[in-house]
């Protein structure tokens, strides 16, 4: 993913990718919310500041 345009998110185990369904350009949105719809499911990138952040394992 694209850490300038995308931010934290860009490293965050939290984040998913999403196809597009008709072979566009694949768009992220955020898995946290799913769990806790307080975090939004398309934040505004780039993220810069998240407490639900958490980095992905290498
Ligand atoms: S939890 Fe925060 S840093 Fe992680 S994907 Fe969602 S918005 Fe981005």
């Amino acid at each position: 993913m694209d850490s300038e345009r995308i931010g934290l998110c860009s490293t965050c185990q939290h984040a998913r990718i999403v196809k597009h369904p008709r072979g566009g350009k694949d768009y992220f949105r955020c898995g946290k919310h799913d769990e806790d719809p307080a975090y939004p499911k398309y934040p505004p990138l780039p993220v810069r500041v998240c407490e639900a952040y958490t980095q992905t394992q290498e």
